[in-house]
């Protein structure tokens, strides 16, 4: 098979290797809730090695100076509402220039008014999780009674602030088959993006069960079934470039990647509650070529630059570099962004110049995160892309 159809994928216009596309900043691991698959392991206290305020601002300033285009900027944590200094963050980040977004917890904290300032601060888009579709199942991975029902409520409170909405659903084998219900509420939220996150055993998230690959395949490709209900993107499941182009290139998908009994599971339930399995959307948005260091990085709480935050190797920190010198020079950074140094399958894979794989599942799993993705189930070379 050969694959002619870059449009199934859009690419980055900007040079990877120089300035990314997104950035997340934790700027705190304070939060009051719980999650069981928290990726930072978060406490209900401020670190006090945090970046302070004059910190914080020296770094979004250090991003600015990229000119456009700029990365845009999630300030996420733990809970951004355990910082008293968030708006003022807000308001400067989007003074000088960037694109700016939160990812706050569900909290008392997350009220119509503290929206409503962030959207009067600048802040274009507002993240919330919905790890469930319903109560039981979605305030039980968050540790918390009642999360849900205030997530349906903020969900409504931020469109109503007009603030774009992305909702994050963590995917683990516990919540596979959540998901048709869990999109039918990102629909009814009238979501801007439904993102994806496919668990790194890392932080808490590792007394979780992640999917095998050939249930990772089935959920990717029941993803791109339902793309036209809502905008989809993976986090940490960078093969769905790969089904998005192996996808266009043949006439019939069925036939060509037939459908196991979990994404027939997926389908029945979705035309169930959706009453279709196609949406009314007449195009998709097709999936990003970004990858942890080749167009996306993470700053830790204490200023640490990492790939991504799913991956825990430090790449240098901004007390000691600029943000910008870092992400450009960091060896690390550097190798993550040269697919010919990835090992096994992703080593030889006709797709790793788009893909290239999870680099945090790698490190997870193998310990090296140039190491193949043990989240796909592809197998090189029954594929060509041109
Ligand atoms: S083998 Fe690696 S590079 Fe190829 S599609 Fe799978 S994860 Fe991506």
């Amino acid at each position: 098979m050969t694959v002619t159809t870059p449009h199934a994928v859009r690419s980055l216009h900007r040079d990877a290797g120089e300035r990314p596309f997104l950035v997340i900043w934790e700027i705190t691991r304070a939060c009051q809730l719980a999650c069981q698959h928290c990726r930072a392991d978060s406490i209900h206290h401020r670190n006090p090695g945090e970046l302070d305020t004059d910190a914080g601002r020296r770094l979004l300033d250090d991003l600015a100076a990229y000119g456009p285009p700029r990365p845009m900027v999630v300030l996420t944590g733990g809970d951004p509402f355990e910082r008293g200094d968030l708006l003022e963050l807000v308001t400067h980040g989007t003074a000088v220039g960037l694109h700016m977004s939160i990812a706050p917890s569900v909290t008392p904290k997350l009220t119509a008014t503290a929206l409503g300032q962030l959207r009067a601060a600048g802040a274009h888009a507002v993240s919330l999780s919905l790890d469930g579709a319903s109560a039981a199942v979605h305030d039980g991975v968050r540790g918390v009674p009642g999360v849900f029902d205030a997530t349906l409520a903020a969900a409504r409170t931020a469109r109503d602030a007009g603030l774009r909405l992305q909702v994050n659903t963590t995917v683990t084998r516990a919540n596979v088959h959540e998901l048709p219900g869990v999109l039918q509420r990102v629909v009814g939220f009238d979501a801007a993006l439904w993102s994806v996150f496919f668990l790194v055993p890392t932080g808490r998230g590792g007394q979780l069960q992640t999917l095998d690959a050939d249930q990772v395949e089935e959920v990717l490709h029941w993803l791109h079934d339902v793309s036209d209900h809502v905008a989809v993107k993976t986090t940490e499941a960078p093969h769905f470039r790969r089904v998005a182009l192996q996808r266009a290139a043949v006439d019939d998908v069925d036939t060509a990647f037939p459908p196991g009994p979990l994404r027939t599971r997926l389908r029945a339930a979705t035309v169930e509650l959706l009453g279709s399995l196609h949406g009314p959307r007449r195009t998709t948005r097709p999936p990003l070529a970004v990858n942890a260091g080749r167009g996306f990085a993470f700053v830790d709480h204490l200023g640490q630059v990492y790939p991504s935050g799913f991956l825990p190797l430090g790449a240098g920190s901004v007390h000691d570099q600029t943000f910008r010198t870092i992400y450009r020079d960091s060896p690390l950074l550097r190798a993550l962004r040269d697919p010919s140094h990835f090992g096994g399958r992703c080593g030889r894979c006709e797709f790793n110049e788009v893909c290239g794989g999870s680099r945090s599942h790698a490190f997870a799993v193998t310990g090296d995160p140039l190491a193949e993705d043990p989240t796909c189930a592809h197998q090189p070379g029954a594929t060509v892309a041109t």
